[in-house]
């Protein structure tokens, strides 16, 4: 028994869209050279999983975002989806420029899906058949203790399935929050799509944490399957052969040249056991994409008005940072020495704090212009201990985080008898630090924030800091000082584009600020001279150690 047309069409979006000659983007959609999405297009793998949790992520002109629509469509007209469908943007401004732009000329390109709209139909909601479609901004309306809230209207919607398009630049909190919408559904699929940015940020991290599918291109000479991106990024000369005057993905085993809707391919995935499906699609499987010119632009972005950054995130949908904008392990293991940590010290020292649910402080000396030994790092719980340890480390200057516990540190700044600066940080500051002394050594300081991310930066890769040797809690400050990176940000009020220094996706970077706060005080104090060590026979002996 053969099924019918209209059978396949409701069973898959693909099919539909094929056989009802649905229009996108101006343009008959056309599975022939598009074989790779299929599957995209399918609530199922073709190996046969249901894809509740999916994650896309994609170079930029591959479809991602309109492809969803089409399959939240097909999903509505057929009533898959009846506690609705919601589309999140990371900013309100998204939903106007999709569900006003790129949604309205679907609707207006295809009569037979626009005559199945109901009364409905604003930028925010569109109801199709019996389903209505939503399109929200998850922007964090307000703040509550710090974590971001959602606006009343998106959190009051419940869905049987959330999209979160352009995930890589959610707020974090809010990306967490969006599951609640699929509390009471039994469908409870989502999907998080978008061009990566960051090595570790949010989209980056659930792809890694994903089945991490692949497409693999088969050759129709030899049988043999190549993933033309792994192909890419191992040698990009050799992965892309000209033919006939044009560029194409070389076979890996025979050198043929091969097309990405060779009969055959398919998705693979690196880890099949994972419950998360993960999708990379790169330019390189666009039809239309030029390999030879996509080539030369590899060798040579600039030349294209284009960096390295852009040309992996926007055409090979990967994220990319250079090293100058990311501390790795590496570099922070590259700074420890023999020593294990001190728990004393008769030398004075100074101290860098970070206020958190616990405090992290790192405590060391001045040994020059630039070099710094790493005496002790560490967390405590309270500003009682804390009080213990600066006194056994002989701190004699400290720079603590004003926010966000002000109470509690400007009460342990009047009883500790040593000198203590609360800093604020500011965005725009380019010179020194200002102090602002309100007697006995004891005020605030304000910092640029840019410029001290920048020196925390160069104390690690510079080997300025001088470490002590490997240890769990040093592990954890290796991990910590990873996690702030510099990415190049659109100011709003002046449109330029600058350096900010941003947390990664809510990963924990205590001890980068409170390295950043040792540097501060450390700019402050005169260098420690070697006799001071030497001289000073009640030295504990790891000091001792440590500099004879
Ligand atoms: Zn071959």
């Amino acid at each position: 028994m053969g099924m019918s047309q209209e059978d396949i069409c409701a069973g898959s979006s693909a099919a539909w869209a094929h056989y009802t000659k649905l229009i996108i983007d101006g343009h008959r959609f056309d599975l022939e050279k598009r074989a790779y999405q299929q599957e995209l297009l399918s609530y199922w793998t073709m190996d046969g999983k249901k894809k509740t949790n999916e994650v896309i992520q994609t170079g930029s002109q591959v479809g991602k975002t309109i492809g969803k629509v089409i399959e939240a469509t097909h999903g509505a007209m057929y009533n898959k989806y009846p506690q609705g469908i919601i589309f999140y943007f990371p900013q309100r401004t998204g939903v106007d420029v999709f569900s006003a732009g790129r949604f309205q000329y679907f609707l207006d390109d295809n009569p037979h899906v626009k005559a199945m709209l109901g009364k409905t139909n604003r930028n925010d909601c569109r109801r199709i058949g019996k389903t209505n479609i939503y399109f929200f901004g998850a922007g964090a309306s307000i703040r509550v203790k710090g974590e971001a809230k959602d606006a009343s209207s998106a959190r009051s919607t419940p869905a049987d399935w959330i999209i979160l398009d352009e995930r890589a630049i959610f707020d974090e909190d809010m990306a967490k929050q969006l599951n609640q919408r699929l509390g009471n559904s039994t469908i409870a699929r989502r999907t998080d799509v978008g061009t990566p940015k960051i090595p570790g940020d949010g989209l980056d991290t659930i792809y890694q944490a994903s089945d991490q599918r692949q497409w693999f291109i088969k050759c129709e000479k030899c049988n043999h399957y190549t993933c033309a991106e792994d192909e890419f990024i191992a040698d990009a000369d050799k992965a892309i052969i000209v033919y006939q005057g044009k560029g194409y993905t070389a076979c890996s085993h025979c050198r043929e040249p091969i097309v990405p809707w060779a009969p055959g391919s398919k998705w693979v995935p690196k880890y099949p056991d994972r419950t998360t499906q993960g999708y990379w699609v790169s330019q390189m499987l666009n039809p239309n994409r030029n390999l030879e010119l996509m080539l030369q632009q590899w060798h040579d972005p600039e030349a294209y008005q284009w960096t390295k950054e852009e040309f992996y995130r926007t055409v090979l949908g990967m994220p990319y940072i250079t090293a100058e904008h990311k501390l790795t392990q590496q570099m922070v293991y590259s700074c420890i020495g023999m020593d294990k940590m001190c728990e004393s010290s008769r030398v004075r020292t100074v101290m860098g704090v970070d206020i958190g649910k616990v405090l992290h402080y790192v405590i060391g000396i001045k040994r020059g212009k630039k070099q710094y030994d790493i005496l002790k790092v560490g967390r405590v719980a309270d500003q009682y201990e804390l009080h213990d340890v600066a006194e056994k480390m002989n701190v004699q200057f400290a720079v603590i985080d004003h926010d966000p516990e002000i109470h509690m540190v400007e009460e342990f700044q009047k009883h500790e008898k040593y000198a203590i600066f609360l800093n604020r940080y500011s965005d725009t500051m380019r010179g020194q630090p200002v102090y602002i002394d309100k007697g006995d050594k004891k005020g605030t300081v304000t910092s640029g924030r840019t410029k001290f991310c920048d020196m925390t930066h160069d104390a690690i890769s510079d080997r300025q800091f001088n470490l002590p040797r490997r240890c769990p809690e040093m592990d954890e400050y290796a991990f910590e000082m990873t996690n702030t990176v510099k990415v190049l940000e659109k100011d709003e009020k002046t449109g330029l584009s600058v350096y900010r220094y941003r947390q990664l996706s809510n990963k924990p970077d205590h001890y980068f600020h409170a390295s950043l706060y040792f540097l501060l005080a450390a700019q402050e104090v005169a260098e420690v001279k070697t006799n001071e060590i030497e001289g000073n026979n009640t030295l504990p002996q790891a000091l001792n150690e440590f500099y004879l």
